[in-house]
C-alpha cells in the first residue's frame, strides 16, 4: 500500500484486531441447579412433544433429550391434569423442569403447586383484555416469589397486547421491547427479579433488533430463540441467521433452537451455534477445506476417519486439516493442530510450527499424536468442564 493511497488506512491501523464483543453483562437468574446468566455457559433447553400428562412418554423423551445434551427442559401445562403429572415427571429427571403456560393464570397457579424449577408465561396473553390493573400477572408473579421460583417473561411478536400494537402500528421490534419493559416493571412493583426474559418471532430481522434493544435497556438475561423457524434443514439455517448476529453481539444467556419434529436435533443444532460463535467451544473445531481441483490427498476420507477418532472429546482445540498447500500452511499456523497436504504428503502443524511430515496413510495417527501433546502441554488451561477455551491466538472465550 503506497503513501498516497486513496483508502484511509490508518482506519485499520486503529480498528480493533480481535474480532467480537464480550459477552452482555446480565443479572444471575438460578433455575434449580443451573445458573442463567453472568458469566455462566449459555444454556441449551428444549421443550417436549408430548402431552404433559402422558408420564412416561414424556419422561423418556426427557431422558433422550438429557442424552443429546439438554441442560433445562420445558413442558407444557395447558390443562389440569398436566399440572397434576408435575411431581412424578420432576422426580424422575436431572434436569431443571420448566413449565409452560398460556392463556389460563389458574394453570400458572395450579402448575407452581407442583416442584417445577421455573415457569414460563407469555404475560400478553395472561392478562384479562382490558385490566391495567394486571391482576392475574400479579397473582403468578406474588405465588412464584413466595416459592422462590424464577419465571420467564416470554413476549412474542404473535401475541402482543392490543395496547402496544396499537402504539407502534404493528408487532414491530420496539413494541416488543415496550411490551416486555412493561411486565418487568410490573413484576419489580412486587419486589420480584428473578426474571428471564424472551423477544420472539418468527421473523429474524424482528427478532434479532428486539433482542438487541433490550440488551441495550436492561440487564435480565435472556432465552434467545427464532420462534417456529419451521422445518429442517430450512429451520436450521433459518435460526442460525438470527441467532448468530445476538450471540456475536453477546446477547443471549440461554438458548432454544425451535424446529420442526423430534426436539433431539434441536439440540445438536444449539451447540452448534454456540461453538460456531465462539460463545461456546466445547469440543474440537475442525477446519476442513471444500476441496477443488488441486487437492492431493483423499481429504473426506480422512475427515471421515479424524471425526469418528475425535468423537466424544470434550476438547476446546481448532484442528485444520487443508486439502493443499494454497491456504494449508496458513490455516495450519493460525490453529493448534494442523495440516497441509502436498504431493500424498501432510506437513504437520502444531502451535503454528511444522513440526513433521508423513505419509497420507499417516496423517490421522499424526494428527491424534499431535492432539495428545497438545492436550498434555494444554492441560492447565482447560477448564474442567473442556469449556470456554477456543482459540490459540484470539483471547480465551469463557463460557
Ligand atoms: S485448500 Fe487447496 S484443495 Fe482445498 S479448496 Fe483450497 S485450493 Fe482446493
Amino acid at each position: 500500500m503506497t503513501a498516497t493511497s486513496r483508502f484511509d488506512i490508518s482506519r485499520l491501523e486503529a480498528a480493533q484486531r480481535v474480532p467480537g464483543k464480550p459477552r452482555h453483562k446480565t443479572r444471575e437468574v438460578k433455575v434449580g441447579s443451573v445458573v442463567i446468566g453472568g458469566t455462566n455457559p449459555v444454556a441449551v433447553q428444549s421443550m417436549t412433544t408430548t402431552d404433559t400428562f402422558d408420564v412416561e412418554a414424556t419422561i423418556k423423551q426427557i431422558h433422550a433429550l438429557e442424552e443429546a445434551g439438554c441442560e433445562l427442559v420445558r413442558v407444557t401445562v395447558p390443562k389440569p391434569e398436566d399440572a397434576g403429572a408435575l411431581s412424578a415427571i420432576r422426580a424422575k429427571i436431572g434436569i431443571p423442569l420448566i413449565c409452560d403456560i398460556h392463556f389460563d393464570y389458574k394453570m400458572a397457579l395450579a402448575a407452581l403447586d407442583h416442584p417445577v424449577d421455573k415457569i414460563r408465561i407469555n404475560p400478553g396473553n395472561i392478562n384479562k383484555a382490558g385490566d391495567t390493573t394486571n391482576d392475574r400477572f400479579r397473582q403468578i408473579v406474588r405465588k412464584a416469589k413466595d416459592k422462590g421460583l424464577p419465571m420467564r417473561i416470554g413476549v412474542n411478536a404473535g401475541s402482543l397486547e392490543t395496547e402496544v400494537n396499537l402504539k407502534y402500528g404493528f408487532p414491530c421490534p420496539p413494541a416488543m421491547v415496550e411490551s416486555a419493559l412493561r411486565y418487568i416493571e410490573v413484576a419489580e412493583s412486587e419486589g420480584y427479579r428473578d426474571i428471564i426474559v424472551s423477544l420472539k418471532s418468527s421473523d429474524v430481522l424482528v427478532a434479532v433488533e428486539a433482542y438487541r434493544m433490550f440488551a441495550q435497556m436492561c440487564d435480565y438475561p435472556t432465552h434467545i430463540g427464532i420462534t417456529e423457524a419451521g422445518k429442517p434443514p430450512y429451520a436450521v439455517t433459518k435460526s442460525a441467521a438470527g441467532l448468530a448476529p445476538i450471540l456475536r453481539d453477546g446477547i443471549g444467556d440461554t438458548i432454544r433452537s425451535s424446529l420442526l419434529g423430534d426436539p433431539g436435533p434441536a439440540i445438536a443444532a444449539a451447540f452448534v451455534l454456540l461453538q460456531a460463535t465462539q460463545r461456546r467451544v466445547r469440543r474440537p473445531e475442525l477446519i476442513a477445506c471444500p476441496t477443488c481441483g488441486r487437492l492431493a490427498i483423499d481429504l473426506e476420507k480422512i475427515i471421515a476417519e479424524l471425526e469418528s477418532r475425535l468423537n466424544g472429546k470434550r476438547l476446546p482445540v481448532k484442528i485444520s486439516v487443508l486439502g493443499c498447500i494454497v491456504n494449508g500452511p496458513g490455516e495450519a499456523r493460525e490453529a493448534d493442530i494442523g495440516i497441509a497436504a502436498g504431493n500424498g504428503q501432510g506437513m504437520i502443524f502444531r502451535n503454528g510450527e511444522m513440526v513433521r511430515k508423513v505419509a497420507e496413510a499417516e496423517i490421522v495417527d499424526a494428527l491424534m499424536e499431535e492432539l495428545a501433546r497438545w492436550e498434555g502441554e494444554n492441560a492447565h488451561r482447560i477448564p474442567k468442564v473442556a469449556e470456554g477455551l477456543g482459540r490459540r491466538k484470539l483471547p480465551v472465550v469463557a463460557g
